[in-house]
């Protein structure tokens, strides 16, 4: 293979690219964006920025002579093997664990530049660059560098892509990117003043748990272990003082948290006890600059925690003392793109080849790693108390057939409509969520049944009040509101559902002098963050924060002691095994939220559906309940844990050519695996079957994964690659989070 390079000179007659062979031994270390050291002239080494790989050249080129990741040994091992587990390239693994580009121009704090994110979904992209819809070269270049460093400036890109402004310019106007004003702050969390804070004295339970895993950091020993409690049982006092453990053996610390309970709220707790110099921060909010400074903080030893989101199981170092896991249960901690990998299994792998313990931390459990710790694979430690001796809240169960049969049509019922008031009267905020977005999910006609569906996607479009128009969420594609049926010519079209639009508008209706503040997908921007809704609703103390999923993860509200969950039943109807799990999770999280501190809390849910298990135990608050049953479930249906679940998902808009290779997958896999072990079905049409114009295939393999298996699924995708397939893009994803 052959590198294009750019030159790392400013002369202006070195500013285009140069080709090099890409020699065998470093075929599998050389990426776009790599930084290499290539002959130049008659004598010299130069340094030189890989921005395109290609198969040949026109001239007769020179070898590059040496990487200069700096990945170890390990690292590369570790890349090798996630490329056979994950079904990718070696190289995408590569970029996950390499420093972003190391060219920096030195950026002036607190002057605003613009930085630059992707706008459109990176499977969309990868597959516009592939099926040629996207042509000019530098484009292509741009958008890969961007996909690995969202975040670069402008002068970055175009330094590392040898493209210009104006091809950025198109980019933007062509909805590829998005430039963001943002102000430099190059050490995220150099004008932090923090108060110190020392150690608590552990309570018994803590103690316990704390011990057994102190002795295993204190033996070098790789063990698993599930911090088993509910929200404010103290985990992260115990999260702490086992990180303590590890600086004073000169080691460092990994810890996990849901990218979107990265707040300031989360690191300042470890910045009071530990100081800001040791800690380093990697999420993918930062610049492609500060990442690099946070990134060099760690390789240089510096810092020595790291507190990220799931990429940060990569920081670069070697000398791991503990990874924490923090609500583990979450499932960002999967990765949806390629490479599809779980920070779980990672963390497994690097704690058992480097001898240390790993620490998984839940209120709510995956039902897989409880029933891994019920099978004795991973020692369960549990906390039953509150720390702090906060109480749990009053969970109450409000049936809306109930409400409907007594004549009330309102999105409150009289329970919540009077704790509201109570609320507003004692000036305690209060927070409505709600699993979905937009004024109303969807349009259907009374007479014929006809639903307004996007015409790229086949789903409901979904209709927005402010702006009066009907949107499809998997596109973006936008209609003008019907009012008749464009079916049977009926006036009696509906809105159905509701969206936190709808509630917002209702509560303003009902409590017209009460403040209000929304969050949910269409008021979370990149430039609008959530942080800064959940700031503006904890500091000017807004009466009521209306939102969806994103307001449950880990955020202290002190004053909020009223938490009303509208219509519980969102999440129990999507077509996914995980259905009641993520019911009962979000349910007992949401909860969680109210009374956190001195005051006590309520929690009033309403639901169509009362009597199902994950409503009705969430109100328990009795996860073990919950668990024995969804286990007997799982057990029954062959789900995981009890097996493993492997989509083979097909993309493409030339559907003759998505069918012969979908069916060359399927005969392939027949032929190769074992019946006995594996159920193969056949592909079909996915849930959803196309998306922006895109035809969506998919087919299901159900058993348990083996190295076998493993290798059978590679070699039948290197396989199907060979076949000169132009328009279909083919992956494999085992236990996917999402199963549409
Ligand atoms: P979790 O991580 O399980 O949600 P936290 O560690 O945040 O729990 O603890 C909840 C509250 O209890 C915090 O305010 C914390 O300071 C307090 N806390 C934790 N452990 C102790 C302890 N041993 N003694 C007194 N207070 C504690
Ligand atoms: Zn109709
Ligand atoms: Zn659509």
């Amino acid at each position: 293979m052959i590198a294009e390079v750019i030159i790392d000179r400013t002369a202006k007659k070195l500013n285009r690219t140069f080709d090099y062979n890409i020699p065998e031994d470093l075929s599998d270390l050389v990426i776009i964006g790599s930084k290499v050291l290539v002959p130049f002239g008659k004598t010299k080494i130069e340094e030189a920025y890989v921005i395109g790989i290609k198969e040949k050249s026109d001239f007769e080129v020179k070898d590059i002579a040496k990487v200069e990741h700096n990945l170890s040994n390990k690292q590369i091992r570790l890349a090798k093997w996630m490329s056979k587990k994950y079904f990718c390239n070696v190289s995408e693994c590569i970029k996950l664990m390499s420093a972003p580009g190391s060219k920096q121009k030195k950026e002036v704090k607190d002057k605003k530049i613009s930085i630059i994110y992707l706008k459109k979904d990176i499977e969309e992209i990868e597959f516009e660059i592939q099926t040629g819809k996207i042509k000019s070269e530098k484009q292509k270049r741009a958008l890969e560098f961007l996909k690995v460093n969202e975040g670069a400036t402008s002068a970055e890109v175009e330094m590392f892509t040898d493209c210009s402004k104006a091809i950025l310019k198109t980019l933007e106007k062509n909805g590829y990117i998005e430039f963001v004003e943002k102000k430099i702050e190059r050490n995220p969390l150099e004008n932090k003043q923090i108060e110190r804070t020392n150690k608590l004295e552990l309570t018994e339970e803590q103690e316990t748990a704390f011990s057994k895993i102190n002795s295993a950091i204190q033996e070098d020993r790789y063990e698993e272990f599930l911090l088993y409690g509910v929200t404010g049982s103290g985990k992260t006092e115990v999260y702490m003082q086992l990180i303590e453990k590890v600086l004073e053996k000169g080691k460092t610390a990994i810890m996990l948290v849901p990218e979107i309970s990265l707040t300031p709220q989360t690191i300042n707790r470890f910045i009071s006890r530990f100081g800001k110099e040791k800690i380093a921060v990697l999420h993918s909010k930062l610049s492609m600059g500060e990442r690099y400074d946070e990134w060099n903080k760690i390789k240089e030893g510096k810092a020595n925690i790291i507190i990220g989101a799931r990429s940060a199981i990569f920081a670069p170092t070697e000398n791991i003392g503990i990874i924490i896991i923090d609500e583990e249960h979450d499932s960002s901690y999967k990765s949806e793109s390629s490479p599809r990998y779980n920070a779980k299994e990672i963390a497994s792998i690097l704690g058992k080849y480097g001898n240390f313990p790993v620490l998984l931390g839940s209120a709510t459990p995956d039902i897989t790693t409880y029933y891994k710790a019920q099978k004795n694979q991973i020692t369960k430690l549990t906390l039953t108390k509150r720390a702090n001796n906060s109480r749990l809240p009053e969970v109450q169960i409000i049936d809306l057939k109930q409400e409907l049969a007594q004549g009330n049509r309102s999105v409150l019922s009289k329970a919540l409509y009077e704790e509201i008031e109570k609320n507003l009267k004692n000036k305690k905020q209060t927070i409505l969520f709600l699993n979905r977005r937009g004024f109303s999910t969807f349009i259907m006609c009374r007479e014929c049944g006809y639903t307004v569906q996007c015409k790229n996607c086949n789903i409901s479009m979904t209709y927005h009040r402010f702006e009066n128009k009907l949107k499809c969420h998997y596109c973006g594609y936008e209609e003008k509101v019907v009012t008749t049926c464009p079916k049977c010519k009926s006036s009696k079209i509906r809105y159905f559902g509701t969206g936190t639009q709808k509630i917002e508008e209702e509560v303003h209706k009902i409590f017209p002098s009460a403040t209000t503040i929304r969050m949910d997908v269409d008021t979370v921007t990149k430039k609008n963050s959530h942080e800064d809704i959940l700031e503006k609703f904890r500091d000017e103390n807004i009466d009521i924060l209306i939102g969806t999923q994103m307001i449950v993860k880990g955020h202290h509200f002190p004053n909020v002691t009223l938490v009303g969950v509208i219509a519980a039943d969102t999440s129990l109807n999507i077509d996914d095994y995980r259905a009641n799990e993520r019911t009962f999770q979000i349910l007992t999280q949401v909860a969680g939220r109210a009374g956190r501190e001195k005051l006590p809390g309520k929690v009033i849910i309403q639901t169509y559906n009362p009597n199902n298990f994950s409503i009705d135990l969430a109100q328990k608050q009795d996860y073990d309940k919950f668990y024995n049953i969804e286990i007997a479930l799982r057990k029954q249906l062959k789900y995981p844990p009890f097996c493993d679940i492997i989509v083979i998902s097909f993309t493409g808009t030339n559907q003759k050519e998505l069918i012969s290779t979908s069916s060359y997958v399927y005969e392939f896999l027949k032929n190769k695996m074992d019946k006995q072990k594996f159920s193969i079905f056949k592909p079909v049409p996915s849930p959803i079957d196309k998306i922006q114009n895109k035809i969506r295939w998919r087919m299901i393999l159900k058993g348990k994964m083996t190295r076998q298996v493993y290798e059978d699924i590679n070699d039948c995708l290197a396989n199907v690659y060979s076949k000169n397939i132009r328009n279909t893009k083919i992956w494999a994803d085992i236990n996917p989070n999402n199963m549409i």
